[in-house]
């Protein structure tokens, strides 16, 4: 592992031109690992011109070359899954297994996009005027560039480039400068797969990076998974730069208990949901929203199981729950939860100041519970993104749905009951893009598609699976006649069908 990271652009590690690089940290030290390069614009250029080259002849090759690359790209990612994920938990924190369940999402989609020459298909429809036919195809769009957040360094990019890419597109893809070296090791696991160089571009770095490919002429959509205030100005900017954009924002997602519901599984649900991965996960549940009676049944369950729960660091196999990505974000999330003390809301659960014996200068927050939330709290306004769960007790289901559809993020949800009815009620009143019954994370397989509504996605299309395939590509529409026309002779009419 070089002690900077590098570009790959055009199948090849470069420095750049920039001379500018930033710190990568092992969250659980706290301690420096390697630095990663800052690109400027004119490092993006390079890759964007590297990506502009090699998209005439990837457009053009077979759909069955293609194919056969994405089937060799998913077995080599497979065989690596073991590899990423040390590498994802040494720069971001997460234990092993999680790392490992984010590879295995993100293979769904390389599953998915291996079956492109389905997805693919046109329509015909024959005869549809005397002598007419009419055929729709998709075709690709050309450079597109992918801006990926820091909490799924395999998954998101995943998300993006092996359905962007089998569509026929180039990639200019710009992960989070804070766990910048896997990206690397995927687009050289797609090199091995036999994908030509240029096709997948990787250009590291912060701002100026991103400024460049949201304005460069040559880059023609966008893809954006981060917090909602970037996500916002990348859709903005990216709009009038004349791109396609769909820009996946942040999340304060709820999960309703109500009376009737199993509390065993609903608290085992709230603390999986709620600290795996630190809470830094866009489909985190971090607010419980307890209907009736619920919170009383509910809350000792919840407490007990926290005690039980190991943070540390993901180098030790018995961790449950590690570290947050940086120092300045512990200290965001602890002054958070300062706030929420502040504001009157019931801590119950203090993860502030854990000590994680052999890793004291690690970035570590404990799981950290409050009770009686208010929403005009702080605690509850804010994307957190720690390990912080806010219950919220509200007197009637109709008060929890209200609850849910007045919040500005909408990403996902879940209700927690044995009633059908009830949970039918939920799935239609709420206003919400992903929905579980029963289900605390419902982020979709990879052949339906991932999108939240209102500041949690901003464009028309959601990512992955049929909307990934409708936003890569676009349609061409051909009305053909072979056979002598009836009436010959110049006609200045619009076209009728007869
Ligand atoms: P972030 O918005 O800080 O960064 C995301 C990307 O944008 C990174 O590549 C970063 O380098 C770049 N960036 C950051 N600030 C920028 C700026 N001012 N101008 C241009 N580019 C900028 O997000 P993060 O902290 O890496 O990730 C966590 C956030 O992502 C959370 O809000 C989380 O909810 C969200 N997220 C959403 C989804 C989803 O599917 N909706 C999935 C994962 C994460």
């Amino acid at each position: 592992m070089a002690s900077t990271v590098p570009h790959w652009i055009n199948g090849e590690e470069t420095r750049g031109t920039s001379g500018r690089d930033g710190p990568i940290y092992d969250p659980a030290t706290g301690a420096e690992v390697r630095r990663v390069t800052y690109a400027n614009a004119q490092d993006v250029d390079l890759a964007v011109a590297s990506a502009r080259n090699a998209f005439p002849d990837w457009r053009d090759t077979p759909l069955a070359k293609r194919t056969q690359i994405m089937f060799s790209f998913r077995s080599l990612v497979d065989a690596a899954k073991d590899e990423l994920a040390e590498l994802i938990s040494s720069e971001h924190g997460k234990t092993k297994p999680d790392s490992r369940g984010e590879v295995l999402r993100g293979l769904e989609t390389i599953e998915f996009a291996c079956g492109i020459s389905d997805h693919l298909k046109g329509e015909n429809s024959q005869q549809v005027s005397t002598g007419v036919d009419i055929s729709s195809v998709r075709e690709p769009l050309g450079v597109v560039g992918c801006i990926t957040p820091f909490n799924f360094p395999v998954m998101v990019p995943l998300w993006m480039v092996p359905i962007a890419i089998a569509c026929g597109n180039t990639v200019v893809l710009k992960p989070s400068e804070k766990d910048p070296s896997v990206s690397n090791r995927l687009a050289a696991l797609f090199i091995e797969a036999g994908g030509p160089p240029g096709v997948l571009n990787v250009v590291h770095g912060d701002r100026d990076a991103v400024e460049r490919i949201i304005e460069h002429p040559d880059i023609v959509a966008l893809s954006f998974v981060g917090s909602t205030p970037v996500a916002r100005a990348i859709y903005e900017a990216g709009s009038r730069h004349g791109k396609r954009v769909q820009a996946l924002g942040g999340a304060k997602n709820h999960m309703l208990v109500l009376p009737d519901a199993d509390m065993d599984l609903a608290a085992d649900a709230a603390v999986s949901a709620g600290f795996g991965s630190a809470g830094e996960r866009c489909m985190a549940i971090s607010v419980v929203v307890a209907v009736g009676d619920a919170a009383d049944q509910l809350l000792p369950k919840i407490v007990d199981r926290i005690a039980e729960l190991k943070t540390g660091s993901a180098a030790d196999p018995t961790t449950e729950m590690g570290p947050v990505i940086t120092r300045e974000h512990k200290e965001q999330v602890e002054s958070c939860i300062t706030s929420g003390v502040e504001e009157g809301a019931s801590l119950v659960t203090d993860g502030r100041g854990i000590r994680v014996p052999g890793s004291e200068n690690g970035f570590f927050v404990g799981p950290t519970l409050f009770d009686h939330v208010k929403p005009a709290m702080a605690i509850y306004q804010k994307e957190i993104f720690g390990p912080v769960l806010s219950m919220v007790r509200v007197e009637h289901f109709t008060d929890g749905i209200e609850l849910v559809n007045r919040n500005p993020y909408a990403n996902g949800t879940a209700v927690f009951t044995n009633d059908g009815g009830a949970a039918r009620r939920f799935q239609r009143q709420i206003q919400v893009g992903m929905v579980g019954i029963n289900v605390s994370i419902p982020v979709p397989i990879g052949f339906y598609s991932f999108g939240g509504w209102r500041n949690s996605l901003f464009g028309a299309h959601s990512i992955y699976g049929p909307d990934g395939v409708h936003f890569y590509t676009r349609p061409k529409v051909t009305t053909t006649r072979w056979v002598d026309p009836v009436d010959r002779g110049v006609d200045l009419g619009f076209p009728r069908n007869t």
